[in-house]
C-alpha cells in the first residue's frame, strides 16, 4: 500500500505540525485520525473541493450509491455515525413535520420521545451513546440489566411515547445475554416501533436491514476507509425524516460536500476492493508479530477472531509479571518508543492488549515486530513497566496544555 501525501512520504506533514509519527495497531480510532483514507476518496474530495454543488442533489446521488450497496430504499451521508444516530432518532420523533424539526431538542411536546435500548448496549465510543439520543431531545429507556435482557423487558417498556428501539452491534456491547436483532425487531415491530441499528464498525453493509432493521447507521471512516463521515440507510420514510434534521439539530453536525463525495467514492472502492488480498496481508502481519513474541518470558499471544464476526483477526497479547511488565506498562513503553506504537488497550486491566493489523502502511508490520522484541528483551525496564491500569482523565482535562 502506498502513502498518499504529495511527496510520497507519510511523515512530512506530521513533522511540520510537530506530531508524533505513530504506528496504529489499535484500530480505526477517532482519537488517532479515524482512517487511512483510500486514494479514490482523496481524489473525489480534492476534485469537488473547488466546485459549487447543490447539496440536496449531491445527497440524492449519494442516496443511489448507498441504496445500491446496502439494499436500503434510500440513504444519505452525515458527519459521523454518532450524528447519524441522533438524526435517525430525531426523524422517528418528527416525521416530515418541519416545525417539529425546528422545535427539537428541548420542545418535544406532543412528539414520541422515548428510545428503548438494552442496558448492555449503552456503550461509550468516545462519548456515551445515550448522549446521541439526548441530543435529539429523546429520553433513553434502558431495557433489562447489564447481563440479561429478556423479551418482556423490551415489550413492556414500549408505550405510546416510544419513538424507536436502538440496537447496537459492536465489540463494545455486552456480548451475551442480550436479545438478538431478530428478536428485538420482532418485539418492536409488533407494536409499530421502528428499529435503528448502530453498526458503526461492521463490514456487513446489507445484513442488518435484511434481518429486520428499519434504519442502519455506519461510520464512513472505519472499515470503509473513507473521510470522517457517517452513512444512514434504510426505509425511505425514515431516511427522509432523518435527512430533514439537517434543518434542525443536525445543522450543528454539518457534513461538507468533500466528505459526501469522498464517502461515495469509498463505498464504490469498497465494492471493488480485493478483500482476500487485504486479509492475506493482515494475516502476514499477525503471524510476524506472533513469531516475534515467541520465547519471551511472561508473554503469550493468540490469534482471535473479531468479536462481532467481521472478517478479521487480531493478536491478543497476554502479559504476566514474569515479563517484568504489566499489560498497561508494556502498552505505555511501546507508545513512548521510537516510533511510537499505539496498541489496542481497552482491556488492558485484564492483563492483555490486542494488535490490530488493519491500518498499517508498508513496512510498519516489521517495525512493530522489531519494537516488540526490542522492548521485551531489553535488560532495563522503564520506570512505568509495572504500572497498573488506572483511569486517568487529568491529562484530558488539561488540553490544550
Ligand atoms: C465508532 C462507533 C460509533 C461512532 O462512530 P463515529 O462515526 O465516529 O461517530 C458509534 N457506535 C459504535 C458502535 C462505534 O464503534
Amino acid at each position: 500500500m502506498k502513502t498518499y501525501s504529495a511527496n510520497g512520504s507519510n511523515t512530512t506533514i506530521r513533522e511540520r505540525l510537530g506530531l508524533r509519527p505513530i504506528i496504529n495497531v489499535s484500530g480505526t480510532m477517532t482519537a488517532l485520525g479515524a482512517s487511512i483514507i483510500v486514494p479514490e476518496a482523496i481524489a473525489a474530495m480534492s476534485e469537488i473541493a473547488s466546485q459549487w454543488v447543490e447539496m440536496d442533489d449531491l445527497q440524492r446521488a449519494a442516496s443511489t450509491v448507498v441504496a445500491r450497496l446496502t439494499g436500503g430504499e434510500a440513504g444519505f451521508i452525515t458527519a459521523c455515525c454518532a450524528s447519524g444516530i441522533t438524526m435517525a432518532i430525531a426523524g422517528t420523533m418528527t416525521g416530515t413535520n418541519l416545525l417539529a424539526v425546528e422545535r427539537l431538542p428541548d420542545d418535544t411536546e406532543g412528539l414520541k420521545s422515548e428510545v428503548i435500548v438494552q442496558l448492555g448496549h449503552i456503550v461509550n465510543y468516545g462519548a456515551p451513546i445515550d448522549q446521541s439520543i439526548r441530543l435529539a431531545g429523546a429520553r433513553t429507556v434502558p431495557a433489562g440489566t447489564v447481563s440479561v435482557t429478556q423479551d418482556y423487558h423490551v415489550r413492556e417498556a414500549i408505550r405510546d411515547r416510544t419513538a424507536a428501539g436502538l440496537y447496537v452491534v459492536a465489540h463494545h456491547t455486552v456480548q451475551y445475554g442480550m436479545l438478538s436483532l431478530e428478536e428485538f425487531c420482532e418485539i418492536c415491530h409488533a407494536k409499530g416501533v421502528p428499529v435503528i441499528v448502530d453498526a458503526a464498525s461492521e463490514y456487513d453493509l446489507r445484513s442488518f436491514l435484511a434481518r429486520g432493521a428499519d434504519i442502519v447507521v455506519y461510520s464512513g471512516h472505519k472499515f470503509l476507509s473513507g473521510p470522517t463521515s457517517g452513512i444512514v440507510t434504510g426505509r425511505k420514510d425514515l431516511v427522509r425524516a432523518a435527512y430533514l434534521q439537517n434543518r434542525g439539530v443536525a445543522r450543528a453536525m454539518k457534513v461538507g460536500k468533500e466528505s459526501i463525495a469522498g464517502t461515495m467514492a469509498a463505498l464504490e472502492a469498497w465494492e471493488r476492493r480485493d478483500h482476500a488480498r487485504i486479509r492475506k496481508r493482515e494475516e502476514a502481519a499477525l503471524h510476524l508479530w506472533h513469531d516475534a513474541l515467541q520465547g519471551l518470558p511472561g508473554i503469550a499471544a493468540h490469534l482471535i477472531p473479531d468479536p462481532t464476526g467481521n472478517p478479521l483477526d487480531r493478536l491478543q497479547v497476554f502479559v504476566t509479571p514474569e515479563s517484568r511488565f504489566t499489560a498497561a506498562g508494556l502498552a505505555l513503553a511501546l507508545a513512548a518508543g521510537s516510533p511510537p506504537i499505539i496498541v489496542r488497550n481497552h482491556e488492558v486491566e485484564r492483563g492483555h492488549f490486542f494488535l490490530d493489523p488493519c491500518n498499517l502502511h508498508p513496512g510498519e508490520a516489521e517495525i512493530v515486530a522489531e519494537r516488540l522484541r526490542a522492548v521485551l528483551s531489553a535488560a532495563e525496564r522503564p520506570a512505568d513497566a509495572m504500572k497498573s491500569a488506572r483511569k486517568d482523565s487529568a491529562s484530558t482535562s488539561r488540553w490544550p496544555d
